[in-house]
């Protein structure tokens, strides 16, 4: 069981010895229950959960305006709320003006797939709010979520009133909560599958999601867990990740990494070098956030992710914190995951799962559907498979138990409705975050421009046939995983020929997940306004195929 937050009494020589750090990053685990900034105090004077309540009898009844700031601007989000941005408000002012100005009177909804596990059934609600509630919109994330948009704190009782109804919800899908947890999308019926971690994902959510001694943590909490050798849900950069492995000894498990994450100051996670059966993965799971919540940073919000303490620690002394402090046992080594020779790892295609039925994944543009394609897939699930889905970690969904002589005709009615089973490298690599359509953050425009880029890439280069990853994000965040694609665009202002200010990227090159993890190069000075951006991306890819040596894959 995770340990208690320490008292004060507990001691700053403690803490000097176990951190090496000094007072001053506000660690419950030396005594800072002082809150050290906003933040912090608001969620000291209420728990984010407690929310709810006054979303159902108040909010939901009296409008918009009589919301509390710290409800609106901070604990709604543990109920997966964030107020949208006002449409018309360029990127150029987003640093400048106040949330109160940037706010518009609706929400962005998050809703939580844990696994990306979902029903027929379960889709059709999702598509029946987001046409109702959410003037159709319903965009797929790279954490396996469904977002809508356009949403009003009237309708809210009523869409949880609905997605609960089906085994939806969501709680904490956003805040300094456990969020999600990205499951493999071929958990259970892939023919390759060390391990099927769904039974680990169901207890962590059990045990650990909506639960009041885990809903103030520092910051977010990212989490993972895959026994797929395709490594499929990027666990080089979640704040624990559990990863298929096979030990000599003992058989299927994972391998444990803590402390990865993207945004201003990415980090790749590092292994604890500890292998954890099926069986104790919630048990590791509980320890690691327990850590996270005692004795993460919570002075600064820009330090405030498990990733700093992991960098300031070491894997050696995280690990014997977990053992001796939190798990009171050692856990047994194990073996590192093997690099997959596979680089896509989306499921996208048709592929043979292990009971001889197949799965289908399919890619929409950079996630968007929407709630009317939504229920048209639901119901192509349900004529041609058992009625199970699975959203993927890079903005795509899977139709699974699909008899061999149903797989032509789904595929047929999937392509119809431009969900491509057999996509270009470009429709299947390319992901975009929300960016300035409605994140009150954003410079620029992502999605549309990630739409119209595939479109303008597959015209000018058919010929290109190499796994290729580009990523675009609306601000210096990372919720696009721009750093680690191999071609990176990071939404700001640049100027154009003529010395204007216009919305554009700044560059980045050769980042990469599974085969080679690492960042990509900020080529200096590499700018591209947004208009010059197919040029760009068409320059290096022309300048690759001409290039290219045998076996050479696409690394800028
Ligand atoms: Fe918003 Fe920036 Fe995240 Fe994009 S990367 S969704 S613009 S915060």
């Amino acid at each position: 069981m995770p340990a208690t937050p320490k008292s004060p009494a507990a001691g700053e020589a403690a803490a000097r010895r176990k951190t090496g750090r000094h007072r001053g990053e506000g660690q419950w685990a030396v005594g800072h229950f002082t809150p050290l900034n906003g933040n912090e105090q608001f969620k000291k004077d209420d728990d984010g959960l407690n929310v709810r309540t006054r979303i159902e009898t108040i909010y939901s009844k009296t409008g918009f305006d009589s919301i509390d700031p710290a409800d609106l601007r901070g604990r709604m989000r543990w109920w997966g709320l964030y107020t949208q941005r006002r449409p018309g408000i360029d990127g150029g002012k987003t640093a400048i003006l106040e949330d109160a100005e940037l706010d518009d009177k609706f929400f962005m909804l998050r809703v939580r797939i844990d696994g990306g596990r979902l029903t027929t059934g379960q889709l059709r609600v999702i598509g029946e709010i987001s046409q109702e509630f959410a003037r159709g919109t319903a965009d797929l994330t790279d954490r396996q979520n469904i977002q809508y948009h356009w949403i009003r704190i009237e309708d809210v009782p009523e869409i949880w009133r609905r997605l609960e109804a089906v085994g939806l919800s969501t709680t904490e899908a956003c805040g300094d909560t456990p969020r999600v947890i990205l499951g493999s999308p071929v958990a259970g019926i892939a023919e390759d599958e060390i391990v099927d971690g769904t039974p680990a994902i169901d207890e962590i959510h059990r045990r650990f999601v909506g639960n009041p001694d885990f809903s103030n943590l520092p910051r977010k909490f990212k989490s993972a867990v895959s026994g797929s050798p395709l490594l499929d849900v990027a666990h080089e950069i979640n704040d624990v990740a559990f990863v298929g492995v096979r030990h000599p000894e003992h058989g299927p498990g994972f391998d444990v990494w803590v402390g990865g994450g993207l945004s201003t100051n990415p980090k790749i996670g590092v292994r604890l070098g500890a292998w954890v059966p099926l069986s104790e993965v919630p048990d590791v799971f509980g320890a690691v956030i327990g850590i996270f919540r005692d004795y993460g940073y919570r002075r600064l919000r820009t330090r405030a992710r498990l990733k700093f303490l992991v960098a300031d620690w070491g894997a050696e002394r995280f690990r014997e914190v977990l053992e001796k402090e939190y798990l009171g046992r050692p856990l047994l080594d194990g073996p590192a995951p093997e690099v997959p020779v596979e680089r896509w790892r989306d499921h996208v295609g048709v592929h043979r799962q292990k009971d001889g039925r197949y799965y289908v994944g399919f890619a929409p543009r950079v996630g968007r559907v929407d709630g009317s394609t939504l229920t048209k897939i639901a119901e192509l699930a349900e004529e041609h498979g058992s009625g199970r889905l699975r959203t993927t970690a890079e903005q795509k969904m899977i139709v699974l138990d699909v008899e061999e002589d149903q797989v032509a005709s789904l595929s047929a009615g999937l392509e119809a409705l431009d969900l491509r089973v057999s996509p270009s490298p470009f429709r299947r690599g390319t992901m975009a975050c929300t960016g300035i359509e409605f994140c009150k953050i954003a410079i620029v425009e992502t999605k549309a421009r990630g739409a119209s880029l595939i479109d303008e890439l597959e015209r000018r280069l058919p010929e290109f046939d190499e796994p290729l990853t580009i990523n675009l994000n609306g601000c210096p965040n990372a919720c696009a995983r721009i750093q680690v694609a191999d071609i990176g665009l990071k939404g700001q202002l640049v100027l154009d020929d003529d010395g204007r200010q216009v919305e554009g990227y700044q560059v980045h090159l050769g980042g990469a997940l599974g085969l080679q993890a690492g960042f990509g190069r900020k080529v200096r000075g590499l700018k591209v306004t947004s208009d010059g951006l197919p040029d760009y991306v068409e320059r290096v890819l022309r300048r690759y195929l001409e290039q290219r040596t045998d076996g050479e894959r696409f690394a800028a």
